[in-house]
């Protein structure tokens, strides 16, 4: 048997940086839609004669039927400026969340690293793990170009104040002259935050490029395969 189709429903959507929009979608068709955090959907449209299929990580803890989205507008992409132009009451085909990218348990002290949209999964998988009480140290590595970009950043500041045990660390590829964080890419900091040592989890999302390079200096400085944890985007 295959994996129910559902309609997604566009509750609201809200440009949060540019080129980047947050989507709330809920399924009216059911009361409760389960998943685990960090999991996918599966979105489907017919454009002309053609099926096309793309995965979107949930950007939400699960609550009722609802659950979140954030997605870039790849310029010149076939789903992503579809979605863009959804008005709130349109529906679209899916199937999920589905897939592997979720926490492990039992939980190990943690560094997360994503850049651009690959926060998404992460900022469902730290509501609510710290929301509900684990205690294990987490350092969220998050790398983009401009300060404008960092997604969410309020929302991780909030829980970096709440949570004595979550540490987040933005880092600018481009910073202007105002920026007085971190810089550079996120493999130097993932390097940092692992430093001796070797009993971390570390998850990882994003596009392809930065998720094997940094799976590549992870396993070059002897991290196990199984302590790393990956999605790739494209
Ligand atoms: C498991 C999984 C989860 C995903 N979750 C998200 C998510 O939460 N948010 C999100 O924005 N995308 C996510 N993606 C990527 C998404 O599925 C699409 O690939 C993306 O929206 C581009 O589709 P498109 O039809 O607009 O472009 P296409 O016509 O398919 O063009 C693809 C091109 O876009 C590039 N690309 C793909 N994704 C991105 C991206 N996010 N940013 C920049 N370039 C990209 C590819 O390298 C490729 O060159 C996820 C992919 C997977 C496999």
């Amino acid at each position: 048997m295959g994996v129910a189709v559902l309609k997604a429903r566009l509750i609201e959507s809200r440009e949060i940086a540019p080129e980047v929009k947050h989507f709330v979608f809920d399924v009216p068709e059911v009361e409760q839609l389960p998943y685990l955090p960090g999991q996918f959907v599966s979105f489907s449209h017919e454009f002309g004669e053609k099926k096309v299929t793309r995965a979107y990580s949930t950007a939400s803890a699960p609550e009722e039927n609802r659950f979140e989205l954030c997605l870039n507008r790849v310029q010149d992409g076939i789903f992503s400026p579809w979605l863009f132009t959804l008005e709130p009451g349109n529906t679209v085909d899916m199937k999920g969340p589905l897939g592997y990218f979720t926490w492990r348990y039992p939980a190990s002290d943690s560094i997360l690293v994503a850049t651009g949209t690959g926060i998404a999964p992460f900022r469902g998988m730290l509501a609510s793990y710290l929301e509900g009480g684990g205690d294990r140290e987490v350092t969220l590595v998050y790398g983009v170009r401009y300060e404008g970009s960092l997604l969410y950043r309020e929302e991780f500041e909030e829980m970096e104040r709440r949570y004595s045990n979550f540490r987040f660390w933005p880092t600018l590829s481009r910073p202007d002259a105002s920026w007085s964080g971190r810089t550079g890419h996120v493999q130097q900091h993932v390097i940092e935050a692992l430093d001796e040592r070797r009993d971390m989890d570390v998850y990882i999302c994003g596009l392809k490029a930065m998720v094997d390079d940094v799976r590549a200096r992870l396993k070059e400085l002897g991290l196990d395969r199984r302590h790393i944890i990956f999605e790739k985007y494209d």
